[in-house]
């Protein structure tokens, strides 16, 4: 066998690798003319070599960001140097249709995608090559742990009765306000609320409608609250209301409508409506304390005076 058979062969042999590889390959000239195309991107797009061939990339593939390509093609070709991007930065180049059995949620195949400069015999840059990797798999279990530990973050955090933050996690917010305040000087004021008579409920209806008053406490602070508040339960019927940038009238005033919506919504019950009211003790920073824990017990120090002067009412301390 001649020497020229023998390269006739290995080019044979390579030609087929090209076809059958389980990667997207794909040459352009630099006027973005499809040069090459190979088994991988004809099955995932539909087209065949010869339709594509000479063809520009952008015109059978509007969807490609053209401005963004270009510039990545034109860096590759200037520097002769190989780039990457990765599916975190664009879920696909191509958009094909994910044809993964189990992975089959995702509607697009997920890729990275390789542009590597293909030098001619006298050295000069004339074509790249696209490499695309279907990354479906990756992409797909990494997207599913990520929001497992998103899931994870906000189950730590929050009260699973109500949706609340929990107490440990509003503790800390109260701690990084009273930094703020601290470093900036924003005002910010606190709320402690806690059910009036609650046990006697618990004793009259039983625990389930108990527990029904403290869903409805919650849904009725978190309604009557500005996006940037916090309210968290502190564990049985008394609950943590941090007001961001409120001062001890402002927080007089929401911690009153909570008070006013609370006494008009009781839980319904096979005995009839279940009427309640809460107390409230509110503490603003103005009362200057020396750390959060001591803000927190001015709170609770003007909630005990709501309760001694009969429940059924807010008392900011002054
Ligand atoms: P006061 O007006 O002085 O607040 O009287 P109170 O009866 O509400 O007294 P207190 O706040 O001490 O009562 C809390 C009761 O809440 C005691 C406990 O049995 C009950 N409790 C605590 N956690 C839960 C809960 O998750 N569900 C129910 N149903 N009851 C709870
Ligand atoms: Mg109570």
């Amino acid at each position: 066998m001649s020497s020229k058979d023998t390269d006739f062969q290995a080019f044979h042999w390579l030609a087929d690798m090209v076809e059958s590889v389980e990667v997207g390959l794909v040459v352009l000239d630099l006027d973005f003319r499809v040069q090459a195309w190979n088994g991988f991107m004809e099955n995932h797009s539909g087209l065949t070599a010869s339709r594509v061939h000479h063809r520009n990339l952008f015109e059978l593939f509007p969807e490609i960001p053209r401005h963004w390509l270009t510039r990545k093609i034109n860096t590759v070709v200037t520097l002769k140097t190989r780039t990457f991007t990765s599916w975190e930065q664009r879920p696909w180049v191509f958009r094909f249709r994910n044809t993964r059995p189990v992975t089959g949620v995702e509607e697009f195949m997920f890729q990275n995608l390789t542009i590597s400069p293909l030098t001619a015999v006298d050295g000069s840059v004339e074509k790249v090559c696209l490499t695309v990797y279907d990354v479906t798999d990756m992409a797909t279990s990494k997207r599913a742990l990520e929001k497992a530990n998103d899931e994870l973050q906000r189950l730590s955090v929050m009260d699973r009765a109500t949706g609340l933050f929990n107490r440990i996690a509003w503790e800390n917010l109260l701690d990084a306000e009273y930094e703020r305040h601290f470093r900036y000087g924003h005002d910010a004021a606190v709320a402690l609320l806690d059910i009036d008579h609650f046990k006697s409920i618990n004793d009259s209806h039983g625990h389930l409608y108990g527990d029904e008053v403290i869903r409805q406490t919650a849904q009725i602070i978190r309604e009557n609250l500005r996006q940037a508040d916090r309210p968290g339960r502190f564990g049985g019927d008394e609950f943590g209301i941090l007001l961001p940038e409120t001062d001890a009238e402002g927080a007089r005033c929401i911690c009153n409508r909570i008070r006013d919506s609370l006494a008009q919504c009781p839980v319904a019950s096979a005995n009839g409506p279940i009427r309640f009211t809460v107390s409230i003790g509110v503490a603003s920073l103005s009362e200057s304390p020396q750390n959060s824990q001591q803000w927190l017990k001015q709170a609770d120090a003007a909630l005990y005076q709501a309760k001694e002067a009969g429940r059924n009412q807010v008392v900011v301390l002054s």
